[in-house]
C-alpha cells in the first residue's frame, strides 16, 4: 500500500462515515448516549486534514490521523481508535508505501492496543467483534498470498455481516454494558462503523486496478 491508497481510504472512511453519521447516532441512541456518529464524523473530519500534508511518509501520516482522533472523536471509541491507531503508526514503515505484510502487521498491531486498552473479548459486542475476525482473515489471506485488494474486498462483505451479527448479542463492554439484556436487538455502533472502515479500505483498493 502507497500512500495516496492510505490518504485515499481515510478521505472515503470520512465521506462514509458522514453520510452514516444520524444512522451511527440512531444505533447509538437505542444502547448508548447517540453521539457515535457524531464523534466519529468530527474525528475524521479533522483526520483527513492530516493526509492532506505534504507526503512525510506512512509512519508520520498514521500517526496524524491518530492525534487527530484522540483529540476529537472523544468517547470510548475515540481513545480505543486513537491510541490503536498510534500503534498502528508505530509499526507501519515510514516509507511512503509498505509490503502487503507489513500493513496487515500494522492492523495487528492496531487491533492488540484495542484489545490491550479495552479489555473486550470476542463476542463481547464491541468493534472488537469486527476487527478481531478481519484482522484474522487479513493475516491468513497474505500469508495464503491472496492479493490485497482481493482480501479487502471480502472483508467489506464480511465485516457487514459481523458487524449486523452483533444486534443478538448482550454488551458486555462498554456504556451499553450497563443495559445488560436490553442491549440485545440493536447493533453494536462501533461494529458497524469499523465495518465501514472495511468498506474503505476495499473502495481505496479497487481504484489501483482502476
Ligand atoms: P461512548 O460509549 O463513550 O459514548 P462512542 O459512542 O463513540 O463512545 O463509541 C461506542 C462504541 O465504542 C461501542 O459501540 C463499542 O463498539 C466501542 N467500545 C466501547 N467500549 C469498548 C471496549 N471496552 N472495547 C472495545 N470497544 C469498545
Ligand atoms: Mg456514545
Amino acid at each position: 500500500m502507497d500512500e495516496a491508497e492510505f490518504c485515499r481510504l481515510w478521505h472515503l472512511f470520512q465521506e462514509v462515515i458522514d453520510g452514516n453519521k444520524e444512522y451511527l447516532n440512531s444505533l447509538d441512541a437505542a444502547i448508548g448516549d447517540a453521539d457515535h456518529g457524531t464523534n466519529m464524523a468530527r474525528g475524521m473530519e479533522k483526520a483527513v486534514a492530516a493526509c492532506d500534508q505534504p507526503e512525510g511518509g506512512l509512519r508520520v501520516t498514521a500517526k496524524a490521523i491518530a492525534m487527530a482522533m484522540l483529540s476529537t472523536v472523544g468517547g470510548a471509541s475515540g481513545a480505543l481508535w486513537g491510541s490503536g491507531l498510534l500503534k498502528f503508526a508505530a509499526a507501519i514503515p515510514e516509507a511512503v508505501a509498505c509490503s502487503d505484510r507489513e500493513f496487515a502487521g500494522a492492523v495487528d498491531a492496531f487491533v492488540s492496543s484495542i484489545r490491550d486498552r479495552g479489555k473486550a473479548n470476542l463476542g463481547d459486542k464491541t468493534m472488537v467483534d469486527v476487527f478481531l475476525p478481519a484482522r484474522d482473515r487479513l493475516i491468513a489471506g497474505v500469508e495464503a498470498g491472496e492479493a490485497l485488494p482481493a482480501i479487502a474486498e471480502v472483508l467489506a462483505e464480511a465485516t457487514a455481516a459481523w458487524a449486523l451479527e452483533t444486534k443478538d448479542l448482550i454488551a458486555l463492554k462498554g456504556r451499553a454494558a450497563y443495559l445488560g439484556e436490553r442491549s440485545r436487538g440493536h447493533v453494536d455502533p462501533g461494529a458497524f462503523s469499523s465495518s465501514l472502515w472495511f468498506l474503505s479500505l476495499s473502495r481505496a483498493l479497487a481504484e489501483r486496478s482502476g
